[in-house]
């Protein structure tokens, strides 16, 4: 499989990235009609999910719903004092698999990929990786 590496750049410490369009790019230069695409976070403190960008009051809610469950500040040993994106980033989990059919990510009609990061701004980066069946 080839990998490619693609910036991620963020400006904010909690922020959900549509990179969507970024990965269909990487896919459209491989030519490959059917197989599998998949994204790899490398990255602690930063995450990837699937959710829906049609209303950007999904996603919101999402970071919303993280920091309640999980808050900036509590009971935690870390000292470099960000647990909480740690925590954060692997509820969303580290890599993604989409499917490709007919040359296109098989993603449903509301569907996109996030970059979820938890304590940037960083410059960030994602693995895309194309597989040909
Ligand atoms: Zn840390």
């Amino acid at each position: 499989m080839k990998w490619t590496k693609v910036e991620v750049p963020t400006n904010s410490r909690t922020q959900f990235i549509d990179i969507t369009s970024i990965v269909a790019a990487e896919l459209a230069k491989t030519g490959v009609k059917n197989g599998t695409c998949s994204v790899y976070m490398p990255h602690t403190t930063a995450g990837l999910t699937i959710n829906e960008n049609a209303d950007p009051d999904v996603a919101r809610d999402i970071v919303a719903g993280l920091a309640r469950l999980v808050p900036v500040t509590g009971d935690y040993r870390h000292a470099e004092g960000n647990s909480d994106a740690h925590i954060k980033a692997s509820l969303m989990g580290f890599s993604l698999m989409v499917p490709i059919i007919d040359g296109r990510l098989a993603l449903g009609t509301w569907q996109a990929l996030y970059f979820c990061e938890f304590d940037g701004p960083r410059h960030r980066n994602v693995l895309v990786g194309i597989t040909s069946e």
